[in-house]
């Protein structure tokens, strides 16, 4: 696939997003764009039941729209503890205009209610882990021009932790535990999160099938 401008969109407002998805795209000679930098955008619904699903739906409406390629991502928690909860509604599991608080709120009080809560363990000095876990990301660029699209998907394992830590990242970041690194994702740089992040590795799967804008136009 050779895309038809030296930009890509990506499908989000979520500032902390833009800034993983810029570092990753840069050394491809990719400039990247977010919604923020346009206005009068179609509204766009959420309605699949997967995560491919929606990136897919996002990328063809704002892609359709803008007439330039367009990168949506759809992430999400799954809690092994919660059959998989919240997935793809992670964004708005407290409800349709909850705050990250919120949902985190939410989160901790789902797995402390569930009869079957018991401390995980794991070797090593670790905070108290409530469940398995696994951050999911799909990607979906559709350049309309071309009339191609390049799809991804990955995850990232860890635990959700009884207290939050650290003060960077955002959503679910500071309850996300990886005891191989003995850090929660809040306590990551953008740096060491974009090392292991469920985004940037469905991005470097992605990344594989773009050429570099530089060298091939
Ligand atoms: P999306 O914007 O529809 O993909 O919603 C993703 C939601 O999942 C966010 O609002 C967060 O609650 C959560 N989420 C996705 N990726 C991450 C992450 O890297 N860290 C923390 N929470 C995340």
């Amino acid at each position: 696939m050779l895309l038809q401008s030296n930009f890509v969109v990506i499908a989000t407002r979520n500032e902390g997003k833009v800034r993983e998805f810029a570092k990753l795209f840069g050394p491809k000679g990719y400039k990247v764009r977010s919604l923020s930098d346009y206005s009068d955008l179609p509204e766009i619904v959420e309605s699949g039941v997967t995560f491919a699903e929606n990136a897919r739906i996002k990328a063809q409406i704002i892609s359709a729209h803008l007439h330039v390629p367009v990168l949506a991502d759809d992430s999400g928690l799954c809690v092994s503890g919660l059959d998989g909860a919240p997935g793809v509604y992670s964004a708005r599991f407290a409800g349709e205009d909850a705050t990250d608080a919120d949902n985190n709120a939410k989160l901790l009080q789902a797995l402390i209610d569930q009869a079957s809560s018991k401390e995980l363990a794991v070797d090593g000095n670790h905070p108290k882990l409530l469940s398995e876990a696994a951050f999911v990301c799909a990607l979906a660029l559709i350049d309309p021009v071309a009339n191609e699209i390049i799809e991804a998907e990955d995850h990232c394992d860890g635990y959700i932790i009884s207290e939050a830590r650290g003060e960077s990242g955002f959503g679910y970041d500071p309850f996300f535990y990886i005891p191989e690194l003995g850090k929660t994702m809040a306590e990551m740089t953008v740096e060491e999160k974009n090392e292991m992040s469920h985004r940037a590795k469905a991005l470097r799967k992605f990344l594989d099938r773009l050429p570099n804008e530089t060298a091939e136009k």
